[in-house]
């Protein structure tokens, strides 16, 4: 585990940013970077990190007053509007156990009725559990899953719970009543189709509620990075990574996995959403 990145509290001006994700009004990131570290992560190439200009992963900003802003401004959130936890860092990172700043500002949201979606990739979201029930019906809670594969798992997402602790969560809180969805994105060719017909069918088994599919941002140079690490990790996978990063041919791909995902969900008992 990425245990000890440097850690700065700050306070911060404002908690709540507008969104310009579909169906989300306003996200809340009480942390500036991520101790997870993805390698995809495409958190590390927008404001405000770009402009920090640290090693992605090994410095934290803790944003100390978040709490306080979020009693503030909570008034700006209309009854229908939605605030999602997080869009740019991982709510329930390590460095969450100590602060619990994501803890008191989902208490504070559930205990006003605010519609809130929780994304992270860590079991620690189970924690909180106590606090869901007490005012779950404007909860839904996703965990990230990209592949089954252990393997394939820590070359991407090397500091970040491991698949099977996610799969546990997503089974915990399904079982607490708590609506739930997987979030499998990026999807990587052969890292998610390989796995992704069997990972589709135990989340239906845990009975998750929702799998929102999201595609590869190959920007901001993303795809030479990736390329280095399949290169390093993968080798066999080297020529078709190539291929589908540098020459165009990604969208080929998503496309094809969009409908053989699409013929493979048909009758499932939870909702497909495509991001693109
Ligand atoms: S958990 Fe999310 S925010 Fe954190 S590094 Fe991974 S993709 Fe980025």
């Amino acid at each position: 585990m990425n245990e000890f990145p440097q850690i700065k509290e700050i306070k911060c001006r404002t908690i709540l940013s507008k969104s310009g994700i579909e169906g989300i009004d306003y996200t809340i990131n009480p942390y500036i970077g991520c101790q997870h570290a993805c390698r995809y992560c495409y958190a590390q190439y927008m404001w405000p990190w770009k402009n920090i200009g640290l090693k992605w992963g090994k410095h934290i900003f803790v944003k100390v007053n978040a709490l306080e802003r979020l009693n503030t401004e909570i008034h700006r959130i209309k009854p229908w509007q939605v605030v999602e936890l997080s869009s740019v860092t991982d709510p329930y990172q390590p460095i969450e156990r100590k602060y619990q700043l994501t803890r008191r500002i989902l208490e504070k949201l559930l205990n006003n009725n605010v519609k809130t979606i929780i994304l992270t990739k860590s079991n620690l979201v189970t924690r909180d559990i106590d606090i869901m029930l007490e005012n779950s019906r404007n909860l839904q809670v996703g965990l990230t899953i990209i592949t089954l594969d252990e393997h394939f798992k820590r070359a991407f997402e090397p500091y970040s719970p491991s698949v099977k602790e996610r799969l546990s969560a997503l089974e915990k809180l399904s079982r607490n009543g708590i609506v739930t969805f997987c979030f499998i994105g990026p999807m990587l060719p052969v890292v998610t189709d390989e796995s992704l017909w069997t990972l589709i069918d135990v989340l239906e088994n845990i009975g998750v509620k929702m799998l929102i599919f999201d595609r590869m941002n190959v920007k901001w140079g993303l795809n030479k990075h990736l390329l280095e690490i399949i290169g390093k990790n993968f080798p066999d996978l080297y020529e078709l990574y190539e291929k589908v990063f540098t020459g165009g041919d990604y969208w080929k791909y998503y496309k094809s996995l969009k409908n053989d995902i699409l013929n493979f969900c048909e009758g499932k008992s939870f909702k497909v959403v495509f991001c693109y």
